[in-house]
């Protein structure tokens, strides 16, 4: 193994393989940031292999309240509401009005917007009415504001709940071996809470930009 290493190449093709063999193709899902992209949204939502891992983790959790901040493009948010038990419920929070008309539109499109129910605003001021218990709460907005965001979720978890963050090894901007940057410096800060937190057990599949997995003890 030791002539094996990483390189930027290696691991875009990485990225690409775990896509094909874990993403699985939905011709909804396959397409929805391409025409994201068009409408002028940023291409930054989880690849097709996190869609799936947060897929199973609601199923797993047999979720029947799911909270995200940071909708996008709806993109994780359907993967997420496809997989809610039934009669169950997605609460999404967003700031950019853009943003929650498109994800509107495509939640509708993939069938979910009955189960949907998101919230315009700055997380930092909807998360605080946020009242749970949720059985799933994924985090991946504002970067800086990891560590807040945690002190506000942190008790809405029911025990055996999962908190679950993406991007808390890095972006395509930062990493969490460069010292410096304010969003490394603040998901260093979020990552060590959590792990040192005796109420949640915390694991990081660091697939792509590396996704947090805790669950409430
Ligand atoms: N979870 C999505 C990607 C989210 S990108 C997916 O994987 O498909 C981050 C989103 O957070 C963007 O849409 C951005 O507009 C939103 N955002 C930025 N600042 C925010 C804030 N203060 N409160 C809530 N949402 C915010
Ligand atoms: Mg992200």
């Amino acid at each position: 193994m030791s002539d094996v290493e990483m390189s930027p190449e290696r691991w875009r093709r990485t990225s690409e393989y775990l896509t094909e063999v874990f993403g699985g193709r939905d011709p909804l899902l396959d397409g929805l940031m391409a025409r994201a992209v068009a409408a002028g949204l940023p291409d930054i939502a989880v690849s097709a292999d996190v869609g799936r891992l947060l897929s199973l983790l609601v199923s797993m959790t047999r979720a029947e309240a799911v909270l995200e901040v940071g909708t996008l493009a709806g993109y994780s948010g359907i993967w997420m509401a496809r997989a809610l038990a039934p009669g169950g419920r997605l609460t999404t929070l967003e700031k950019e009005p853009r943003h929650a008309d498109f994800a509107r539109a495509a939640f509708r499109d993939a069938g979910v917007l009955e189960r949907v129910e998101l919230v315009l605003g700055d997380a930092l001021e909807t998360l605080p009415r946020m009242r749970g218990p949720y059985d799933v709460v994924f985090l991946d907005a504002v970067k800086t504001d990891y560590p807040r965001y945690f002190e506000l979720v942190r008790d809405t978890i029911r025990p055996g709940g999962l908190l679950v963050a993406d991007n808390v090894l890095g972006s395509s901007r930062w990493w969490i071996d460069h010292a410096g940057d304010p969003n490394r410096e603040a998901v260093d800060r979020f990552n060590r809470a959590v792990a040192a937190d005796p109420a949640f057990e915390a694991a990081c599949v660091p697939s792509r930009q590396g996704v947090l997995v805790a669950r409430r003890r």
